[in-house]
C-alpha cells in the first residue's frame, strides 16, 4: 500500500520569510504521513497553516497529530487551524505527559481569543511515555525519550511493512546516538533534527547535525535520511552548499524543501 511523506515546514525555532528562504522554505516544522486516504501528522510548526489550506473542501472526518514537545514552533500552527472548528472532525493528538493541559494553557485566553477548550471538533488526548506502543490510526507507533530541554519525544510509525522514524528536537551525544541505532534499525526513512553543521554545533541545546543524522542513517541500516528543522540563519545558498557536501557524504541523504513529496 502506498505512503507518501509530504513536507510542509522544515525551520526549527522560527519562521523565516523572506527572499532567502523561498527555495527549502520557512515554515516551522510540520511533515505528514498519508495512506489510503488516512492522514497523520508530525509536529504542529507553522507549516501545518499550508496542509490546512490543501484539505480545504476535502472530507476528512479523522486526523492523527503528533507533538513531539510543547515548544512553540512545534505547535505555533494550531493557534489558526481551521478543522479545530469544525464538529464533524475527530482530531487524536498525541504527545509526551501532560500534553492536554500544555496545550489548554498555551491556546488560551490572554494569549489567543478562542482556547483550546472551546474547539468543536472532538478532541481526542493519547498522553505517551517513553517506551509506550501505541495505535496512531492504522499506524504502529513507538515512542522514545530524545534528548532536549524540558524533553522531546522521537516516534517510529509502521504499516505494510515500511516505517519512519521521527527525530526532530533531539541532540544526539554517545549515548542518545547509541539509543536512537537501535530504535531506527532498519527504517525506511528517518527524518533528522538538522538544526546546524557540525561547526555550528551548540552543545546542551537540545539540537543534532546533518553530519550526525548521515552517521545514524549508516549505523542503523536504515534506507534514507531526511534533513529538516533547520536553523532560521540558514539562507538558501548556505543550505545548497550544506546539501551538496552531505549528498557527496551519502547519496540517501534528503534536504527537506517544503511541497517535497516523498514515497515511503
Ligand atoms: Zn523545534
Ligand atoms: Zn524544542
Amino acid at each position: 500500500m502506498e505512503q507518501q511523506v509530504k513536507v510542509w515546514g522544515v525551520r526549527g525555532s522560527m519562521p523565516q520569510p523572506g527572499p532567502a528562504y523561498l527555495q527549502y522554505g520557512g515554515h516551522t516544522a510540520c511533515i505528514s504521513l498519508e495512506r489510503e486516504g488516512e492522514l497523520a501528522v508530525l509536529d504542529a510548526g507553522s507549516g501545518l497553516s499550508c496542509l490546512a489550506k490543501e484539505l480545504e473542501g476535502k472530507a476528512l472526518r479523522r486526523l492523527d497529530l503528533f507533538l513531539s514537545h510543547p515548544h512553540f514552533d512545534h505547535m505555533m500552527g494550531l493557534f489558526t487551524f481551521p478543522l479545530l472548528h469544525d464538529p464533524g472532525m475527530e482530531l487524536h493528538l498525541y504527545g509526551g505527559t501532560g500534553l492536554q493541559k500544555d496545550l489548554e494553557t498555551l491556546i488560551d485566553p490572554p494569549y489567543w481569543p478562542v482556547g483550546m477548550r472551546d474547539c468543536e471538533a472532538r478532541l481526542f488526548y493519547h498522553e505517551l511515555r517513553p517506551g509506550e506502543q501505541f495505535r496512531m490510526g492504522s499506524f504502529h507507533g513507538t515512542v522514545a525519550a530524545g534528548n532536549h530541554p524540558g524533553g522531546s519525544l522521537v516516534c517510529r510509525l509502521e504499516a505494510d511493512g515500511k516505517s519512519l522514524v521521527y527525530t526532530l528536537d533531539c541532540e544526539t551525544d554517545e549515548a542518545m546516538f547509541a539509543r536512537l541505532t537501535e530504535f531506527s534499525r532498519g527504517a525506511d526513512l528517518i527524518v533528522w533534527d538538522a538544526s546546524y553543521t557540525r561547526a555550528d554545533k551548540r552543545p546542551g541545546w537540545g539540537h543534532s547535525t546533518w553530519e550526525e543524522g548521515i552517521a545514524l542513517r549508516r549505523a542503523a541500516g536504515a534506507g534514507r535520511v531526511l534533513m529538516s528543522h533547520y536553523s532560521p540563519d540558514y539562507t538558501d545558498p548556505f543550505l545548497q552548499e550544506q546539501e551538496l557536501e552531505a549528498q557527496r557524504a551519502d547519496r540517501t541523504c534528503i534536504f527537506a524543501r517544503e511541497g517535497m513529496v516523498l514515497d515511503l
